[in-house]
């Protein structure tokens, strides 16, 4: 598709194919990739009441200090407000790229600062690296499955997402070197291996430390850039902390942090650590998108991160997820019909539901929806129209009695799908 083609030839625009949008003819060829997420769509009922909801990602801020919070934002605005609500840099406020780089120390990483780039959460993150890495029909690598979000951003720029397997132990080295030699084969470009290493979404497992080094050895010698997505690392639930795959290869391994997961997810304050060449290339990029990112929220995490006993906040969140996610694996255990099967995270959000074959998640939503529980259905997290039989449950959001409730709703929904 080129600029120069024909209206009629649009995305969208192809005879047979009707759309109300009076604005069709005029969008550029990349919207073609970008379509609502079926876990977007699923949000407004999955937010009813009376519906259960195992479908979003969203974290469980219900044990944040609002009111030590509140009075942090008014003395900010008091005593550094011409500062907080003024434009800054693209690259982001020093003091907090200091204190990102103290808490990358925790994953092996050493970091200078000039190196972080703060983002408007990681999803900036991995808009720019994308921007910066994938024309159209370049090939991304990915786990199967994979953050939709990140699936929405390869497709964006229409990059083609080819997925490597996984297993219990995350990643398989094998599939991934099967993977970059076919595309050699092929003569298809690959840009880079999108991994989230640990406590997966939506997998829910953890790349195992064994097989770090050898991930690693692969894409250096195909040549292939690896993107290091870690929001949950911090959140193992035995305190474990695994070293980031940037903490052995720096020069080929972008990374990307957030504060969503430990800190607040509204504040959008994220990061990335690259190489110093990218890095130069991130921050212009970050220029064109949102010429800085919102001083107020930086200053804000700054502060948080200065005056709060963060690492205290995490060890909180750890144990309220951790509650959880042994709500749900005992739900499952005593519910599910036989042949399901799941996987056991050891830490994050997530965990992902194989149903027996004969079963489609994607058909028996909206039956489940009725069951009043809700969940994701496993196509969305690839991008090659896999996953019909399974599912991810989100465990961070509901109390344990609805989680157990949930489950043994979709345990019913199931039982009668499965006519048992
Ligand atoms: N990567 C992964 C794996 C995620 O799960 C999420 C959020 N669900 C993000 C990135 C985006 O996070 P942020 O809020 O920092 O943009």
């Amino acid at each position: 598709m080129t600029a120069s083609q024909p209206p009629e030839h649009r995305p969208g625009s192809e005879p047979g194919r009707h759309n109300l949008d009076p604005h069709l003819a005029r969008y550029a060829a990349r919207t073609e990739g970008m379509t609502a997420s079926e876990i977007r769509a699923l949000f407004a009922v999955a937010s009813r009441p009376e519906v259960v909801s195992l479908a979003g990602g969203m974290p469980n801020l219900a044990a944040l200090p609002l009111d030590s919070l509140s009075s942090q934002m008014a003395e900010l605005i008091a005593e550094d407000g011409l500062v907080a609500l003024q434009y800054g840099s693209a690259h982001g406020v020093p003091t907090l790229r200091e204190q990102i780089c103290e808490i990358m120390a925790m994953e092996g990483i050493s970091a200078h600062p000039d190196d972080v780039v703060v983002t408007v959460g990681s999803q900036m993150g991995l808009d720019m690296v994308t921007r910066l890495f994938c024309d159209p029909g370049d090939v991304v690598l990915a786990e199967g499955p994979s953050y939709v979000g990140a699936l929405g951003s390869f497709a964006a720029y229409q990059a083609k997402v080819v997925h490597v397997a996984m297993d219990d132990d995350g990643l398989q080295p094998e599939a991934l070197r099967e993977a970059l030699t076919q595309a050699e084969r092929q003569g298809r470009r690959v840009k880079f291996l999108y991994t989230i290493p640990n406590f997966h979404n939506p997998a829910g497992v953890t790349l195992a430390v064994e097989r770090r080094a050898e991930v690693l050895e692969i894409c250096r010698q195909h040549g292939v850039l690896v993107v290091e997505d870690n929001p949950y690392g911090l959140l193992g639930f035995d305190g474990q902390t695994y070293p980031a795959l940037r903490s052995t290869d720096p020069d080929n391994v972008v990374y990307l942090g957030s504060f969503s997961k430990t800190f607040a997810s509204g504040l959008r304050v994220g990061w990335v650590l690259a190489p110093h060449a990218v890095r130069e290339k991130l921050v212009l990029a970050a220029e064109s998108a949102t010429l800085c990112p919102p001083t107020l929220n930086q200053l804000m995490v700054s502060r948080y991160l200065s005056t709060h006993d963060w690492k205290g906040q995490i060890k909180t969140f750890r144990e309220n997820y951790r509650e959880r996610r042994d709500a749900i694996i005992s739900a499952l255990e005593q519910h599910m019909p036989p042949g399901c099967s799941w996987t056991h995270p050891d830490g994050g959000f997530y965990v992902w539901v194989t149903v027996p074959e004969g079963v489609d998640t994607k058909a028996m939503l909206p039956r489940a929806v009725t069951a009043r529980v809700a969940y994701a259905s496993g196509t969305g997290f690839y991008s090659d129209g896999f996953g019909s039989r399974q599912m991810r449950l989100s465990y961070c959001y509901p109390t344990p009695e609805r989680i157990r409730e949930g489950v043994r709703r979709l345990a019913g929904v199931l039982e009668s799908e499965m006519d048992l």
